[in-house]
């Protein structure tokens, strides 16, 4: 393919990963070993490196495989999303692309406090509200464990289970719609909330106990950075 003319292809265009434009350049260096050798597609804004297999006569049929990723949080989606995949097609890669530019957008919005794009929830729940409080977000397949404080840190699965069920995020507590019983901590009570690419952990203690909220990375609901970014902001709100 050298000296033929490079088409008009969106990743040659704009960078998938960071959205920059006008920073990625495509070089056929062979450095992977393999039955296919592909061109790389670099990015001087993000260093992201791409496999990059496409037909300089047919613009649409590409696919793309992310070899080398910036893990800066704020490429949190785009990291998750193109590493677990490996080869994308076209459309999933530009589809990757588009909920992972919204995804830093939100995340920026809820960073700087600005949670205008949540729509307060109506929900059963078995625990009456406080004056004012509103549901804000809902999170399926949530345990919570009583964990040692000794023990509190980074790790999902310590501690004994208490409960589990559906966790919402209101204006003033963390709840859990447990099969055993219905649970509440005050956004006060938390002590530290992370996230990696596969759950969210949130820490928090009440009088008697320090308790972990453990959620798994779902596709089809709100991510774990963005919830732990509301948590963040909503519970120094409440300070
Ligand atoms: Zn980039």
């Amino acid at each position: 393919m050298n000296g033929e003319p490079v088409p008009r292809i969106p990743p040659l265009e704009g960078c998938l990963y960071c959205h920059r434009e006008g920073t990625t350049v495509l070089s056929t260096e062979r450095r992977f070993l393999g039955p296919r050798r592909y061109p790389l597609l670099r990015c001087n804004h993000c260093g992201s490196v791409a496999e990059f297999d496409y037909d300089p006569h047919s613009a649409d049929d590409w696919r793309i495989r992310y070899r080398r990723v910036n893990h800066d949080p704020r490429y949190y989606y785009v990291a998750v999303h193109y590493r677990r995949r490996g080869w994308v097609s076209a459309s999933d890669a530009l589809d990757i692309s588009r909920r992972g530019y919204a995804q830093r957008m939100r995340v920026f919005q809820a960073e700087s406090g600005d949670l205008s794009w949540l729509v307060p929830l109506d929900a059963e729940l078995p625990l009456a509200l406080r004056a004012g409080e509103q549901l804000m977000l809902e999170m399926r397949a949530v345990t919570l464990r009583e964990v040692s404080p000794t023990l509190l840190f980074v790790r999902p699965n310590r501690g004994t289970v208490l409960d589990s069920g559906k966790c919402y995020l209101s204006t003033h507590r963390l709840l859990l719609h447990g099969q055993r019983q219905p649970w509440a901590h005050d956004l006060l009570t938390i002590e530290r909330a992370l996230y990696n690419d596969r759950y969210w952990l949130i820490i928090a203690h009440d009088a008697e106990r320090w308790v972990q909220y453990v959620g798994s990375y779902l596709e089809d609901q709100l991510d774990p950075q963005l919830f732990v970014t509301v948590v963040d902001y909503l519970a120094l709100n409440r300070r």
